[in-house]
C-alpha cells in the first residue's frame, strides 16, 4: 500500500517544517499528487486521517489534496501533449492508474503518431504547501 508510506512520509515531513518555522500547530497540509501516478486520493486522505494522530502537533491538521495533470514530450519530434482522461476508456484509465508504465501501450504523441515519450509533469507527489500558527 503506497498509501500508508505516502501518509507517514507527509506526516514527517509536516512535522520538520512545523520544527524549523517554530509552529505551534500545523492546520493544512497540500499535497499535490500527479496524474500518472498510482496513489488513489481518497484513500491516501482517509489513510492520512489515521497516520496523523500518530504525529503530535500536526493532528488536527487538514489535508488538502491537488492533482497535477500529466504531460508528456515526444521523443521523436518534440510535440508536448496532455493526457486527456476522457478519451481512454475505463478499462485502460484504470490499466494506467495502477501501473504508470502501462501508460506507454496506450498513449501516443498526437502529432507524430510516435509511442516513444517521457513524462514531464503529472509522475511526482510532492508537498505544496504547510499552513501552521507560530
Ligand atoms: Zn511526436
Amino acid at each position: 500500500m503506497h498509501e500508508w508510506a505516502l501518509s507517514d512520509s507527509v506526516a514527517a515531513a509536516a512535522l520538520e517544517v512545523k520544527k524549523e518555522q517554530n509552529l505551534k500547530t500545523v492546520d493544512e497540509i497540500t499535497v499535490v499528487l500527479g496524474a500518472v501516478q498510482d496513489i488513489a486520493a481518497e484513500a491516501f486522505a482517509e489513510i492520512f486521517d489515521e497516520v496523523k494522530k500518530n504525529y503530535r502537533g500536526i493532528e488536527n491538521a487538514k489535508l488538502v489534496i491537488e492533482t497535477e495533470p500529466a504531460q508528456f514530450a515526444c521523443l521523436k519530434c518534440g510535440n508536448i501533449f496532455g493526457l486527456e482522461r476522457e478519451k481512454l476508456d475505463h478499462e485502460t484509465g484504470e490499466a494506467i492508474h495502477f501501473l504508470p508504465e502501462m501508460a506507454k501501450l496506450y498513449i501516443k504523441c498526437n502529432k507524430c503518431g510516435s509511442p516513444d515519450f517521457k513524462i514531464t509533469q503529472g509522475r511526482g507527489v510532492y508537498i505544496r504547501e504547510i499552513k501552521g500558527e507560530n
